[in-house]
């Protein structure tokens, strides 16, 4: 089988979502690897590594979807909201796509997809199983995003991070405050402690605590009710605009006495909770900064706008977009990784395995025959549930 590999077209991506070192491994799985000239050019990854290793470039990306019966890509129609609509008339009948399609977010796109007829799989899907977290591609962009997020902070931030004891007097640490502490939120506290900030950590769910007080950070507890905050997968759940208010409130003092605010406090499938009014934005010293790096599904600041930067009240809120393109080496190191991991479960002896056989293909499989066949996504997208046959 030929997995292909067309270069990201969505404007300023980077990421490939291939690298060099798993051509052998797909080999290995039966898989050879074609791949669009340059793909991998702007991460840092040449044509000429791609065919050291055995790959086949190819002049155009029409011949890489001819090519293929795999095609994969970092940002599939969907989650590619500018270009990726383009790739539509490429794809055919019982072609295999895999990768970003924001699943849950809009029935038209994910429509789109299935009437393109292909068996397409959303690395969003993927269960949060031990056996499939070497598949998790959302963790490895989420660990990157939180990283580069304090590294934008920093920039940013007209102080600088640790404590400083000089001849010229005593720099006190930045005070650092995260709002949800899921896999990006972690990596942000771990990096902003590396750089010698105090950091201070929130979220809705109370199991969090320990993760961010073994990071060296401190747990902001407010007194809320809580106890349904985490659904079966991890998740945070959404909760009622009552108990956002109250957050709010009960937020606002810890946000006025910081320095920068990181939030990432994302519910599947829904717009991002506004947990920063104007309000708490007035409340802040000037010169602090909010990065949101909820920013593209909507923010956590009032003010945010995904993708620019905005001075608001002496404060600079940034709303980031695709974070994780910014260090777009290690970003598609990792996720060809995750994927090489999927096809290697995905395939077997030449085939693709049926959903039935395995429940990691089966939650991450979005479209067949025509249809959006995934239930979770189904019901999100407010489409009606398909009667089983
Ligand atoms: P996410 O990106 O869905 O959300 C980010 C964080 O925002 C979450 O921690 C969430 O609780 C928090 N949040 C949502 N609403 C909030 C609010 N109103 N106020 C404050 N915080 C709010 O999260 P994620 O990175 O996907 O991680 C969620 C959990 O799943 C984590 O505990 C993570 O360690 C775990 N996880 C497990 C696996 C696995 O077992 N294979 C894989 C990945 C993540």
């Amino acid at each position: 089988m030929i997995v292909g590999v067309p270069k990201e077209n969505y404007p300023g991506e980077r990421r490939v979502a291939l690298t060099p070192v798993v051509v052998p491994m797909l080999a290995k799985a039966g898989l050879e690897v074609v791949i669009e000239a340059g793909a991998g050019e702007r991460a840092g990854y040449p044509d000429a590594h791609y065919q050291e290793k055995g790959a086949k470039i190819l002049a155009d990306r029409g011949a890489v979807f001819a090519q293929s019966d795999i095609v994969v890509q970092v940002l599939c129609h969907g989650a590619n909201d500018k270009t990726g609509a383009s790739d539509l008339p490429l794809m055919r009948k019982g072609q295999v796509l895999v990768g970003f399609m924001r699943p849950l977010a809009s029935a038209e796109t994910v429509q789109q997809i299935a009437q393109s007829g292909v068996s397409a799989y959303a690395v969003e899907l993927m269960p949060r199983t031990t056996r499939a977290q070497s598949m998790d591609a959302l963790s490895a962009m989420a660990s990157i995003a939180g990283y580069k997020a304090v590294v934008a902070v920093a920039d940013e931030l007209p102080r600088i991070f640790p404590m400083m004891t000089t001849a010229a007097g005593t720099i006190t640490p930045s005070r650092i405050l995260i709002i949800g502490v899921g896999v990006a939120g972690l990596q942000a506290i771990a990096t902003a402690k590396r750089l010698g900030a105090v950091v201070s950590a929130y979220d809705v769910r109370p199991a969090v605590k320990e993760q961010v007080q073994s990071l060296g950070g401190r747990f902001v507890e407010l007194p809320l009710e809580t106890g349904d905050a985490q659904d079966g997968r991890g998740y945070a759940k959404a909760q009622d605009e009552a108990f956002y208010a109250k957050q709010r409130e009960l937020l606002g003092k810890v946000i006025a006495e910081s320095d920068a605010v990181i939030t990432t406090a994302v519910v599947p499938g829904k717009k991002a909770p506004v947990l920063v009014t104007e309000g708490m934005v007035k409340g802040m010293a000037p010169g602090s900064v909010i990065l949101d790096m909820a920013a593209e599904r909507g923010g956590n600041c009032e003010l945010t706008r995904a993708g620019e930067k905005v001075v608001a009240h002496g404060v600079t809120i940034v709303g980031p977009i695709n974070l994780a393109s910014s260090a777009p080496f290690h970003s598609s190191q990792v996720y060809a990784r995750t994927l090489t991991s999927f096809l290697a479960n995905l395939v077997k002896d030449g085939k693709v395995r049926l959903p039935e056989s395995d429940d990691i293909i089966r939650e991450t499989l979005l479209t067949q025959g025509g249809e959006v066949v995934n239930a979770r996504a189904r019901e999100a997208l407010g489409l009606p549930a398909l009667v089983a046959q």
